[in-house]
């Protein structure tokens, strides 16, 4: 075996300085995040800076968990973490870097490296399903792409792996270049580029440039050729043996010449080297397709037949949903390794909405790791997540049941069918539960029992996108800007708790919704942040106070009003928030009262202003830039009558989203964030990810022919034989009534059908005609992924607000992390 890394060791690789030598123990595992301390001794933190957080704040956390060897960008005070090994770097996230590739460069096994916009994730997944029993696979955890997924990912190789397959993903210019330096891959993949530019790429072309340094120093490269920049842009890479896959040249490498589905099937006859070759997949998706082709060329390159009617889907994400008796659940199928445990665990302690937290776990089939140590390792995770009850399924977890003494309560099955068969014996009730098996225990089954049935049209929330929108304003922040998140109207119409929860998670400062009552509910479903509430009703306070919220105060009569019945009560210097009236003309006090205002505050024992705040009427409009100027000054000028008569320091406001991008000098103290977390961008410079997607699917398809008729009132014409398509959506779900009649469109096999006859309360009709291959059952975007609200929203002569907002109700929210 090779030699053990320790502090010392690592010094010289990473050109560190030790301040202090520390405990000598050998280094086994990298550590980013303090709340990831699963083995102490022989863990190694690295305090690195991201845009979100600086590492070294977090140092005593991890001293706390145990952990007692670090890496730091600056000197920190020994005293704080006696007996700890410290090591000084200059930049520590490139000293995990420089280790990682260091590791890499001990070993020799062949490594696949895959890079591109779409597919890296699944592609090498089903590699690992299809190599698994030929190799001894290490590869990247779930889509751990990035600078610090990929040396976490590197640092992982054992001596007795054979073969590695990792992902690389980058977001700005120059970041490949080091990824390439880490992962060094043998075989290289590149998947496709997406044609939407990133934000820090010029081009399509500079994006794929960048990609293709991952093969910098690749034998082969596995591409599909049939998209002309790439094949221009690879054949001046002349380093690299070319193995090219095309469905149109009969020069490429492997020349698919025909493909034919059916039955959920597809099947691919190609050219290959001379001779004929032949394969079927499980899919028939063009995305699954593509995916697909990259594995099978590579198993031709590698001369290992596989039989790839076994792949199986690839659960990219974590869901959440809603389940029987009051429950949550947290689904993940993905794959059963500890990282990912992990990452599923996290996600559970997030949920703050109900008081106790169950696992139903199987055995962990990929870890590699003797059966013991995977279960102390869970044993340990469990029980720092306060994990409250536990439910293992499997013979190898059912044998280790002696190690999960410590969580509260536990149950042992070895099949997922006794679980099933005990099942109704068991209560689940108000708790968060976190479902994850391997793929061969079917979980599947075990979700079916608890989730809620609900009707087929769902909202899809991607948590995900939401906390990438969140970092993108934050980005755009002057440094220490803090942040109100409006989740107002029900975040607007994506969730409540499920929405502030992550966003106290991501850390932001302040909350602020609509009503005391939905302030309440965040309350009790356990949100402790500082929550605003912008239309106090007086018959609200005594709720407003219990519950510790916050109320914006806009005119003399509810300050006053307020101020009475915090007297009466009792209750001293109470946050509240003042509202200006600068030029929106809704609420707020006018600036000829700011005097008055002032005077009255002044010696108000009652009441404290945590914060001034007022709202701007036009700030994405270049058109009233003035008027926009104009509140501003109006605003200051409040703002300094008031300072002049307290006391203390408050907060101003006055950024909503598209203030926060075209006014940045309005930022101020603190920023209200609304519709750009969930995903609009009115300014059209900031790479939004869609968060919220209003999925239906068909429930009939019929033929009809000229002279016919679709929908009440026979609005719905036929001119010529046509394909009419029913889906589950209709006004009662929120879909504008308007659309209808061919003013709306919905997305069908990722083209736009338009809606035919008017839209009905719980149905709506589409054209289907041009559109092949459609079928009952098929999946109907009606707004989200691949068409954005904003054009949905034009085609209703709306604003993206109402459509979000609109979704109503009985439509059942998914949550999802990718
Ligand atoms: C809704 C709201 C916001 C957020 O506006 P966006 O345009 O969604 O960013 C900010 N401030 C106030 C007072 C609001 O009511």
């Amino acid at each position: 075996m090779t030699q053990a890394y320790t502090l010392e060791r690592i010094a010289p690789i990473v050109g560190g300085v030790l301040l202090a030598a520390g405990p000598h123990t050998p280094i086994l595992y990298l550590l980013q995040d303090s709340r990831r301390v699963i083995h102490p001794d022989t863990s190694l933190f690295f305090a690195l800076c991201t845009a979100r957080r600086d590492g070294h704040d977090f140092i005593r956390d991890a001293y706390k968990a145990g952990v007692r060897q670090f890496v730091v960008g600056r000197p920190v005070p020994l005293e704080t973490i006696p007996g700890a090994g410290v090591l000084l770097v200059e930049d520590p996230l490139k000293a995990l870097g420089d280790l990682a590739a260091w590791h890499r460069s001990r070993f020799q096994l062949p490594v696949i490296g895959i890079t591109g916009s779409n597919g890296k994730t699944i592609v090498k997944e089903w590699l690992y399903q299809l190599l698994q029993d030929t190799y001894t696979i290490v590869r990247s955890p779930r889509s751990y792409n990035s600078q610090i997924g990929v040396p976490l990912s590197v640092w992982q190789i054992r001596p007795e792996d054979t073969l590695g397959i990792f992902e690389a993903g980058i977001s700005q210019p120059g970041e490949m270049k080091r990824l390439e330096q880490i992962i060094r891959p043998t075989y290289g993949i590149l998947t496709n580029i997406g044609a939407a530019h990133d934000e820090g790429f010029d081009s399509r072309r500079s994006k794929l440039r960048e990609k293709l340094r991952l093969f910098a120093e690749t034998r082969w490269l596995i591409y599909h050729q049939d998209d002309p920049m790439i094949q221009e842009e690879v054949s001046t890479q002349t380093h690299l043996r070319l193995f090219s896959w095309s469905r149109k040249d009969p020069n490429a490498t492997l020349y698919i010449r025909h493909v034919e589905a059916r039955a959920g099937k597809t099947t691919f006859n190609a050219v290959y080297k001379g001779g004929e070759v032949e394969t079927t997949i499980p899919f028939t998706d063009e995305a699954s397709i593509e995916n697909a082709l990259h594995c099978w060329s590579l198993l031709l390159l590698l001369d290992v037949p596989r039989d790839m009617t076994q792949l199986q889907p690839v659960a990219m994400r974590l869901e959440l949903k809603q389940a029987i008796h009051h429950c949550t659940l947290i689904n993940d199928s993905y794959s059963a390794d500890l990282d990912s445990l992990y990452i599923a665990l996290d996600f559970l302690t997030q949920q703050h909405q109900h008081p106790r937290k169950t696992v139903i776990l199987s055995d962990l089939l990929e870890t590699g790791l003797p059966e013991r140590t995977v279960f102390e390792a869970v044993a340990g995770a469990l029980r720092q997540r306060q994990v409250d009850r536990l439910i293992g399924v499997g013979p190898g977890i059912e044998r280790a049941r002696h190690l999960f003494d410590e969580v509260p309560k536990r149950l042992f099955y070895d099949s997922t069918d006794a679980f099933i068969k005990d099942y109704p014996a068991l209560t689940f009730r108000d708790e968060s539960i976190l479902l994850k098996g391997a793929r061969s225990f079917a979980f599947e089954r075990i979700s079916r029992l608890l989730e809620l049935q609900a009707h087929q049209t769902i909202l899809e929330i991607d948590l995900e996108a939401m906390a990438h929108n969140l970092q993108a304003h934050r980005n755009r922040l002057h440094p220490g800007t803090r942040i109100m998140a409006m989740v107002k109207a029900f975040s607007y119409g994506s969730g409540s708790y499920e929405i502030a929860n992550l966003l106290q998670f991501q850390k932001v400062d302040y909350l602020a919704v609509a009503y005391a009552d939905e302030g309440v509910h965040l309350r009790n479903s356990g949100v402790t942040l500082p929550i605003m509430v912008m239309n106090p009703e007086t018959s609200a306070f005594e709720t407003l106070v219990q519950h510790h919220l916050e109320p914006e105060l806009f005119s003399f009569t509810i300050l006053k009003t307020f101020r009475d019945y915090l007297e009466e009560e009792g209750i001293q210097r109470y946050p509240i928030h003042i509202k200006l009236d600068t030029g929106m003309h809704r609420l707020g006090f006018n600036p000829s009262e700011t005097e008055a205002l002032a005077r009255l505050l002044e010696k108000d024992a009652a009441l404290e202003v945590k914060s001034v705040f007022s709202h701007l009427a036009a700030s994405e409009d270049p058109a009233e830039d003035d008027f926009t100027r104009l509140q501003a000054a109006r605003f200051l000028e409040g703002c300094r009558t008031l300072q002049a008569a307290l006391p203390y320091p408050f907060l101003k406001h006055l950024d909503n989203t598209a203030g926060i991008l075209r006014h940045p000098d309005f930022q101020f103290d603190m920023v209200r964030l609304g519709i750009g977390l969930y995903g609009v961008d009115g300014t059209g410079t900031l790479p939004l990810q869609e968060v919220s997607t209003l999925r239906t699917n068909i429930a009939q398809i019929r033929r009809l022919e000229p002279g016919e008729t679709v929908g009440y009132n026979r609005r719905g014409r036929i001119e010529q034989p046509s394909l009419v398509a029913t889906v589950r959506i209709g006004y009662a779900d929120g879909y504008p009534r308007r659309l209808g009649n061919g003013k709306g469109w919905m997305l069908v096999r990722g083209r736009l059908a338009p809606t035919i006859g008017s839209i009905a309360m719980d149905m709506a009709m589409l054209d289907i005609t041009d559109i092949e291959g459609v079928e009952e059952g098929d999946d109907v975007v009606v707004f989200g992924n691949g068409l954005s609200v904003s054009e949905v929203a034009r085609w209703a002569d709306t604003i993206p607000y109402e459509i979000l907002t609109g979704v109503s109700q009985r439509v059942r929210r998914v949550y999802f992390e990718q």
